[in-house]
């Protein structure tokens, strides 16, 4: 755990709100029960509960989603996940996060966007760079986790993308509302789009039109495929050719077939499949099999406040389930480089930082 902590590491699959600390979840939930809001009891009951099937996650999002969606809030919780991140030496992050419309506060998918962009621009305590072109390889190197030779720890520098979340519920109105918006806030870091949300809600073919924009536009596009068993939907998806999918727990024979074929990258999150039951248990998780095929993979949390995880936590579990040594293990991570949807100046400094990292280790 403590190699795996200690290397830098890339994490593509954040959504922004189940990133969020238990500790400030409690905090705004307990300030909520003292206004009369809802009634904290309840709500820490549910917080508190470790195991949960894929539907009573959904129900805790729209729980958490009721004690985090004003503006000072998403700035604040963007600035406590990105110091997180950065604390266990993630060096690169995709972060995803649903823009949200909530006329009572005066909130629009704009105005959300804006408070995560003041979320990253708040951040004091480690060094963000999330600007297109923000690429400083001087100072990059000399952020890295291990300094041996002046045995000092080094202000950590990380890099920061964001991705808009088409959630499952939405209209193709508000999905190409979301895509609209991604491609006005290209400078300030958003390079892609997502499609999340509860897998058994919707029909594909309402996101199609907006991912189809999406991808003439010029973003990259990761969908969440195969989290439930739908042979038709996740051959469809497949058929659109994303840059990355998510999950991928309920491929069978011809949709592996495809997926290897069109080598998209899969991002694997062990402990989200395992917690909600998608995959019975880690060692018939269809990493192995793909880890075998030398398939494109990135190993990432999903929601690492609601799974209590993090990308060194997963990193450790893929190493003690399938005996993957150091070597492996930092190959893996260093890998996933290559699948990151930012420009090819930051994938240069990111492999320069890994391969300094293992040069102060010898
Ligand atoms: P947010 O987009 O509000 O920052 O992050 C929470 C949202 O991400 C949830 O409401 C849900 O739409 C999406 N999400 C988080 N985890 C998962 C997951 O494991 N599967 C799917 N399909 N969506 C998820």
């Amino acid at each position: 755990m403590e190699w795996c902590e200690s290397m830098p590491k890339v994490e593509l699959h954040a959504h922004l709100n189940g990133s969020i600390r238990d500790s400030t979840l409690l905090e705004l939930a307990r300030e909520l029960g003292e206004k009369g809001v809802l009634v904290f009891s309840d709500f820490e009951h549910v917080i508190l509960k470790s195991d949960r099937s894929l539907v009573e996650v959904f129900k805790l999002f729209d729980l958490i989603h009721m004690v985090t969606t004003d503006h000072t809030t998403i700035t604040r919780i963007t600035r406590e996940v990105i110091e997180d991140f950065a604390s266990e030496n993630v060096v690169y992050l995709e972060l995803r996060t649903t823009p949200k419309k909530n006329k009572s506060i005066g909130m629009t998918k704009r105005s959300y966007m804006e408070a995560v962009v003041e979320g990253l621009k708040s951040i004091s305590s480690v060094d963000v760079a999330f600007m297109p072109h923000d690429v400083d390889a001087r100072s990059s190197l000399n952020s890295l986790p291990i300094d041996n030779a002046r045995n000092v720890t080094p202000r950590k520098r990380i890099y920061v993308r964001l991705l808009l979340s088409i959630d499952r519920r939405e209209t193709t109105e508000d999905a190409m509302e979301t895509v609209k918006l991604a491609l006005e806030l290209k400078d300030v870091g958003v390079v892609g789009i997502d499609l999340s949300g509860n897998p058994i809600v919707g029909e594909w073919t309402t996101f199609l039109p907006a991912l189809q924009f999406a991808k003439e536009n010029g973003l990259d596009i990761t969908l969440h495929c195969g989290e439930v068993p739908n042979p038709k939907e996740i051959q469809a998806m497949l058929e659109f050719w994303p840059q990355r999918v998510g999950h991928a727990c309920f491929f069978q024979g011809e949709d592996w077939e495809k997926l290897k074929r069109l080598n998209v990258p899969v991002e694997i999150c062990f402990t989200s499949n395992i917690r909600t039951n998608s995959v019975s248990s880690i060692d018939v998780h269809h990493f192995a099999d793909l880890y075998k095929a030398n398939h494109p993979l990135v190993i990432c949390t999903d929601d690492s406040g609601v799974f209590s995880t993090s990308v060194s936590k997963e990193y450790s579990l893929a190493a003690s389930a399938f005996g993957l040594g150091k070597k492996e293990i930092f190959q893996l991570a260093r890998d996933a480089i290559e699948f990151i949807f930012a420009e090819d100046e930051v994938k240069t400094i990111l492999k320069q930082m890994f391969d300094s990292f293992v040069t102060n280790l010898a």
